[in-house]
């Protein structure tokens, strides 16, 4: 198997050097924070502004979570939007929702600011109802009803244009959620008002790098999503490949979300993130229930034989009663955009209740991945094996 380019490029520097903190400045010149914005307009007094708080700026990013639009790619006369936005589920509510939720309700994994600051920055799955549960306002009535009613009855059929529209709704989500997070970054920009000079610049150089990541990730998911909307008018091309894997049961969990494949499940480096000299491959994972047992869909459009595929090779590879446990591992680490079934989480013993949420926080600012956190260390989560698997 060729090693993807990324593992031998160089890692991009930290930007933080690229801003020139200034404590004076002329009232016209671009303000040193790099906001494009004039001195007078931005950094000028800001130590005696008057702040917002941290829920100030969580009620922001909340506001633009709820700014919708439809994903579907048009306009396309025949296939017209309908004037509502609606809140689209990525994981369907009488579905995957309906199979881990008890008394309507299920855990999520993203934290709020709240319980961030009451835990010390440890919070557990909260408590959401199944409607408020995975949806965002990412489809027009009608596209959310029409693209996805074969993956929204009570059987499934695993072939490539299922497996695709799962992908497809996963892509979509990432999209919106990346954008939203662009938008609400412009809102943190203010968060030093009323802080002492040192305190801005921190805080500004912070953020920069911080934006330096959303802009890739925006740009890549950018690209992903363009691949996705050509097949999705056109029908899953060759370029498609996916995986399907059935359990025989129904876990515990059920999830939808894209990311970078960065380490297999023995910990072997896949592709390097933080170097923008190569594209990276992307995988969408979904994870749903139908017929009383869970469904794994991987599904990623780019070479057969790259990063993503490696992933998925990897997993094929992980003993049959240990897959379960393995994509549990993935979930956690990848996307929170998972939800969970009260009683499991709440039966589960302290030290497994901290090794999930420890794999929550992984691969941000503060704790790089390092490829141990996908490798079996036989902890036993889940007791299930795989009964189907499909590949395409
Ligand atoms: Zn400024
Ligand atoms: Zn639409």
């Amino acid at each position: 198997m060729p090693k993807h380019p990324s593992l031998s490029a160089p890692r991009l520097p930290l930007n933080r050097l690229a801003l020139n903190p200034l404590e004076k400045m002329g009232r016209n010149e671009q303000c040193w924070c790099l906001s494009g914005k004039k001195y007078k307009f931005c950094h000028l007094d800001r130590e005696t502004q008057k702040g917002g708080n941290v829920f100030d700026s969580e009620q922001k990013m909340l506001n633009e979570m709820r700014q919708g639009y439809c994903s579907f790619p048009g306009p396309v006369p025949e296939s017209p939007c309908s004037s509502k936005i609606t809140k689209a589920h990525t994981v369907q509510k009488n579905g995957g929702m309906a199979a881990i939720s008890e008394e309507n309700h299920v855990l999520s994994v993203k934290p709020v600011m709240k319980e961030m600051i009451a835990t010390n920055g440890n919070p557990q799955p909260r408590r959401v109802g199944v409607n408020l549960a995975s949806v965002f306002p990412g489809f027009c009535s009608y596209h959310d009803s029409e693209l996805f009613k074969k993956i929204e009855g009570k059987t499934l059929q695993l072939e490539a244009e299922t497996a695709f529209l799962f992908s497809y709704r996963a892509v979509a989500y990432e999209a919106f959620s990346k954008a939203a997070q662009q938008r609400f970054y412009t809102h943190l920009r203010d968060g030093d008002k009323g802080m002492p000079f040192w305190k801005q610049v921190q805080l500004q150089s912070l953020l920069y790098d911080m934006h330096i990541g959303i802009e890739i990730g925006l740009r890549e998911i950018g690209d992903w999503k363009k691949q996705f909307d050509e097949q999705l008018l056109s029908g899953p091309q060759e370029t498609f490949h996916f995986a399907i894997f059935r359990f025989d049961r129904v876990l515990p969990v059920v999830a939808c979300g894209a990311f970078h494949p960065e380490f297999d499940f023995e910990g072997a480096r896949l592709q390097q993130l933080g170097q923008d000299k190569f594209p990276l491959d992307h995988i969408t994972l979904t994870v749903t229930a139908f017929d009383g047992s869970t469904i794994a869909v991987f599904g990623w459009i780019g070479p057969v034989d790259g990063p993503a595929h490696e992933l998925v090779s990897s997993y094929q590879n992980v003993d049959e009663n240990r897959k379960a446990d393995a994509l549990l591992r993935l979930l956690f680490i990848h996307t929170d955009n998972l939800f969970l079934r009260p009683s499991w989480w709440t039966e589960l013993p302290d030290d497994k209740k901290r090794t999930l949420n420890d794999m929550t926080r992984s691969g941000s600012h503060v704790q790089a991945r390092t490829g141990r956190e996908l490798s079996d260390d036989r902890k036993k989560f889940l007791a299930a094996g795989v009964v189907e698997s499909r590949l395409g």
